[in-house]
């Protein structure tokens, strides 16, 4: 493919490191015995951890137990960012003052592209209502040698497949689909900003060595069913939470029975199991699909090594052990509809009839929408054409809104020079911008369903939690696969099923669907599309000024915290005191606020307003030492402009849920030093210490009861358990503000070497400057 403005041949970039991960799972072997067999997600995960010895000995009985166990210090291959959260990351990289990202990296611009009419008018209103953010992301991708995809390009998870995804690579995005990219047997694992900074400075990136829960696939999908439906199954069995702490590992021999598209949507959608990701090994239907997508020497690469010994990189070894394992026999699986309102309610396309009526779910609906980067592959628009074809040879019509997202700008051409697009279009469907669009909310819904009433939608897509794709939390987002969607769109009932219930044609015939046919492939090939939507080259420009407007509501360069007193942290008050569940949600708003994700100080106006007081019961409202109320940013400003320094205290999980790291960055950003809960989310309280914020954990639970608002806190041992590099005891002074009384509390924390010295910097950013300009 050509670099757009570069006409050189992109092939070095996206090849693999493979001489190194091939040379380092030969340590990992030499360092766990040759006995000790692996599985697939091992052998990628180990083979880039920046020191085997340590990783996989430390703490894990000598190796023997290093799933759930061991902490494993990563060296990411590449790193894909999209709009929204990229934003924060270049911020953060940015700081660090390094010419470079020290791996290849890539920013995709999609999520801030509205759907609404179609592509042709959406895409420059969303253009100029986001100028500053996009040309902020272009400036800061040439200056650092990024690959910029514009808006329009394409949906990162698809772009990544198309582009840079390949067997065996480790790659980290700043985006929750990451996995996507497991559907051509890489390792992708969606984080935080602050995380993806990590792999941009060649710092190592920290991970729980996860466990690994096999799907073993056997026999072969038929009619109606589709990758979609097996992983809309397994969200019926796992649960929201069956795959957290997992790797899920397909194998078996369905695997080869699959399109490398199908194994994406797979993998795609393991996030909504909470899995850290998923991965397929090597399959013979990897390697036409690299070679379609102009990376023939990936594929080669990639079958070789698959051809190298039965122990080689890109497959699971013989007698690899699951720490879970699921059957899935593709033969038997039906198509599914999952929702509404959660991905794991799991339904038979057989019983949904039945179900709708039971639960009294509407029976007709107003939209269907394909695509997304989840299902905008060339087999799923292809299998939904021949429904579409079907139904206009008999005269038919929609009767729902028919929405069509392709993934990228590849997809999208290639199914224009196909007339897929236009035989989607002559049926009444809208053909929308390459971007997230209603997947994200970027929806404005023009057919007048009031906010109030209970309506139903059908989608493709990949989430359907409460008001995620047109604001409205009435409105039932039921997942499938999109050949079922759009011959769902035709009935406009939610209890039509295609493979047996008929429709009346306009001249009063009875018409039934064949099951889909489509092509994995395009026989002609894939098309380019338009060059303005191909990325910048990867060639730092230390010229390019990068563009932050001072007077910017939306964008802010970051100024570096202050380092750590030379002594104990004393005076600290009480900001708030949480009661109950507090996750980054509660700790940092989305919604409305995702517009300020560049902007901390505008950002920090939402710090903790879903938190609710302990004494009152009370969300955001918080009282200052005089008793008087304010909301908890406001009050937190307020102390940050008196040079008061605070901390929070809180019960279980603080922390939970996405890995955000604007709730670790605006606490400290307003002022907060010390979070003292009864427990913290693991990757929170990694965040935490990332940005220079102490997490303790009451070491007697009770002792959560003794501390209250405006309580005045001072740390004993503190400075020295970090000038120890985490070893040491720590203790809190409280002194109530009621009653003047004063007395010590043992605390807990679980600070490393590592993390004692971010903090002692003031944020991990800041020592990663010091050593870059030592
Ligand atoms: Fe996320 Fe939807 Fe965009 Fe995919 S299409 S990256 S799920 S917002």
């Amino acid at each position: 493919r050509l670099y757009r403005g570069l006409a050189t041949e992109a092939t070095s970039s996206r090849m693999p490191p493979y001489a190194k991960i091939v040379r380092n799972l030969e340590t990992v072997r030499r360092v766990l015995g040759s006995e000790r067999s692996l599985t697939l997600a091992e052998k990628i995960l180990y083979a880039h951890l920046g020191n085997v010895e340590e990783s996989l000995l430390t703490g894990t009985n000598n190796g023997r137990d290093i799933r759930g166990k061991a902490n494993l210090k990563l060296k990411p291959d590449r790193v894909a960012m999209q709009d929204a959260s990229a934003q924060m990351a270049l911020l953060q990289f940015m700081s660090c003052g390094l010419p470079s990202t020290a791996v290849p990296a890539s920013i995709h611009c999609d999520h801030m592209i509205v759907g609404e009419r179609g592509a042709d008018t959406d895409l420059p209103a969303s253009i100029q209502g986001n100028a500053e953010v996009f040309d902020f992301l272009e400036s800061a991708a040439k200056r650092y040698g990024i690959e910029f995809w514009p808006p329009g390009a394409g949906i990162i998870h698809q772009s990544v497949l198309e582009n840079y995804a390949a067997p065996g690579l480790m790659m980290l995005g700043t985006d929750s689909h990451t996995p996507n990219a497991g559907g051509l047997g890489a390792i992708a694992i969606g984080v935080g900003g602050a995380d993806a900074v990590d792999a941009l400075v060649d710092a190592p990136w920290e991970l729980k060595a996860p466990k690994i829960l096999g799907v073993r696939l056997e026999g072969q999908l038929s009619g109606w069913a589709s990758p979609k439906d097996i992983i809309l199954h397994l969200a019926g069995r796992l649960t929201v939470r069956g795959g957290t702490g997992f790797v899920i590992e397909y194998h078996g021999p369905g695997v080869e029975t699959l399109s490398c598209t199908g194994m994406a949507t797979c993998c795609n959608m393991g996030a909504e199991v909470g899995a850290t990701t998923s991965l397929f090994p090597f399959s013979p239907s990897m390697v036409p699909y690299l070679e379609a997508t102009h990376r023939g020497h990936v594929a080669k690469a990639a079958a070789e090594i698959a051809a190298s010994g039965p122990g080689n990189l890109l497959r699971a070894d013989d007698k690899a052990e699951y720490d879970q394992l699921i059957t899935i026999n593709l033969c038997e699986l039906e198509p599914h509809i999952n929702g509404p309102f959660t991905p794991d309610l799991s339904v038979p396309l057989s019983k949904f009839a039945d179900t709708v009526r039971e639960k009294k779910w509407p029976e007709t609906f107003g939209a269907g929408l394909i695509g997304s980067c989840t299902n905008s592959s060339y087999e799923d628009m292809t299998r939904a054409e021949d429904l579409v074809k079907q139904a206009s040879a008999a005269g038919l019509k929609p009767k729902a809104d028919f929405f069509i997202t392709p993934g990228s700008e590849q997809i999208r051409a290639t199914l224009d020079r196909d007339q897929t697009l236009n035989t989607f279009s002559e049926a009444g469907g809208v053909v929308l911008a390459n971007a997230c669009g209603p997947c994200i909310g970027q929806w404005k819904r023009t057919d007048g369903v009031p906010k109030d009433v209970d309506n139903a939608i059908f989608t493709s897509y990949n989430r359907n939690f409460p008001g995620r794709n047109d604001g409205n939390r009435k409105t039932m987002n039921f997942l499938a696969s999109p050949e079922l969607v759009t011959a769902l769109a035709y009935s406009g009932s939610t209890t039509f099923n295609p493979m047996i219930d008929t429709l009346s044609t306009p001249s009063g015939e009875t018409f039934k669907f064949q099951a889909p046919k489509g092509s994995d492939l395009p026989s002609a090939g894939f098309e380019e599309g338009n060059p303005k939507f191909l990325p910048s080259a990867a060639v730092p420009d230390p010229s390019q000024e990068v563009i932050v407007s001072p007077t910017s509501d939306r964008l802010a360069l970051l100024e570096p915290f202050a380092p750590f007193p030379n002594g104990d942290l004393t005076n600290l008050k009480v900001l708030y005191k949480v009661k109950g569940q507090c996750t980054t949600d509660t700790i940092s708003a989305a919604g409305p606020w995702l517009k300020y994700k560049g902007h901390l100080p505008n950002i920090s106006a939402n710090t903790l307003i879903g938190a609710v007081n302990a004494a009152t019961g009370e969300t955001n409202v918080a009282y200052d030492e005089n008793g008087k109320q304010h909301s908890i940013p406001e009050l937190a400003e307020q102390w940050k402009q008196r040079g008061i320094e605070w901390l929070v205290i809180a019960e279980d999980n603080y922390g939970e849920g996405s890995a955000r790291e604007h709730a670790a960055l605006q606490p400290r950003y307003l002022g907060g030093r010390v979070i003292v809960s009864k427990s913290f989310a693991r990757i929170h309280e990694t965040n935490l210490k990332k940005q220079g914020v102490v997490p303790l954990t009451f070491a007697n639970r009770e002792d959560y009861d003794r501390i209250d608002a405006c309580d005045v806190v001072d740390t004993v041992g503190l400075y020295d358990v970090l000038q120890a590099g985490g070893e040491g005891k720590v203790q809190l002074r409280v002194t109530k503000k009621k009653t003047g009384e004063s007395f010590l509390i043992p605390v807990q924390h679980t600070l490393s070497k590592d993390q004692s010295a971010f903090i002692l910097a003031g944020s991990a950013l800041n020592l990663l400057a010091k050593k870059v300009t030592a």
